[in-house]
């Protein structure tokens, strides 16, 4: 199959490309470098089913290939990297989505859009179920994720409504996993790196709050089941690990995995930061037949080797 990905050089992106291509798929990545890496294309192997495009999605998309499945990914995903440039990461989702979507018109293409836990906000109901609307702060400093987010959701229905155009949601719970960027500001990744690098771990807030967290060969799974289910699902479907921890428990896994005391830091918890976050999949589960597999045990252990022969 032809493959486009946009966002292909990010850290799910990536993962996504490696595992269509060595699945002897036909692949175009399509980035414009703003927090996905060139430097992450050393992570596939050299073939001529790969093509890289230098592209700002929010601009209109003009490829010549045939196009039959597009994963839609392009956006800043980590808080610091969404919140660096707000309007830029408003645009990037309303527009970039649009774009992406007319394009899908012109190649007749199915089209997955990955949205995200956020729109859920700081959540009053736990877990969260995909019919569970939100709690967003519409006017915070993480609304130009989660709103752009939502607004996009909504753009896919919209012209799955009006044009007929094979759609699917995917809303993405924190995933970790190789090829994160160490500087991403994340809290695995972060952990992690200050782990490595003898430095205190930085708590923000008590680190009461919960996190549940999918690694992204699991992930990768939920996706590409999701693209090609063959049943037309009319809503999104959440895409995490539903096994929950405080982020004092993540530092206690990392602390027996290292087999180290760490050195904990506590800083102000950032504006709007979710106090709890853990999906329901039974939909993912009932549909696509799909849960996770890889404990936080065993995947912070990798994790922790990538980010080794990283830094
Ligand atoms: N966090 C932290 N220390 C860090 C980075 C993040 O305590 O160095 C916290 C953050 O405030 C949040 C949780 O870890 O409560 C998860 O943050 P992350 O940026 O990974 O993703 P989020 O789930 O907030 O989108």
């Amino acid at each position: 199959m032809n493959i486009l990905i946009t966002g292909g050089a990010g850290f799910v992106g990536i993962n996504l490309v490696k595992t269509l291509i060595d699945e002897g798929h036909s692949v175009i990545c399509l980035d414009n470098f703003h927090s996905g890496r060139k430097e992450n294309f050393s992570f596939i192997q050299e073939t001529s089913n790969f093509k890289s495009i230098t592209h700002d999605i929010r601009k209109p998309l003009d490829i010549s290939e045939n196009i039959d499945q597009i994963y839609h990914l392009a956006c800043p995903a980590s808080p610091k990297f969404y919140q660096a440039d707000p309007i830029y990461t408003t645009e990037t989702c309303v527009l970039g989505s649009l774009n992406v979507l007319n394009f899908a018109i012109k190649k007749n293409a199915s089209v997955l859009f990955t949205s995200t836990s956020e729109v859920y906000g700081d959540p009053e109901v736990h877990p969260q179920p995909e019919s569970y609307r939100g709690s967003v702060n519409s006017t915070g400093i993480r609304a130009c994720y989660d709103e752009g987010k939502r607004c996009a959701e909504s753009l896919f229905y919209d012209f799955h409504r009006i044009y007929n155009l094979d759609v699917k949601v995917a809303r993405l719970f924190n995933t970790y996993g190789p090829m994160m960027r160490p500087d991403d500001g994340r809290v695995i990744s972060n952990f992690i790196c200050q782990s490595i690098l003898n430095k205190p771990i930085t708590i923000y807030g008590d680190g009461l709050q919960t996190r549940s967290f999918c690694h992204v060969n699991d992930l990768i799974l939920g996706l590409k089941n999701l693209m090609n289910c063959n049943e037309e699902i009319s809503h999104p479907i959440n895409l995490g690990n539903p096994d929950e921890f405080t982020l004092l428990e993540l530092v206690d896994l990392i602390e027996k995995l290292i087999n180290t005391k760490l050195k904990l830091k506590f800083l102000p918890l950032p504006l709007d930061d979710p106090k709890m976050r853990k999906p329901d999949i039974s939909m993912a589960k009932k549909i696509l037949g799909w849960e996770p597999k890889i404990l936080l045990e065993k995947g912070l252990k990798d994790t922790y080797n990538y980010f080794q022969s990283e830094l």
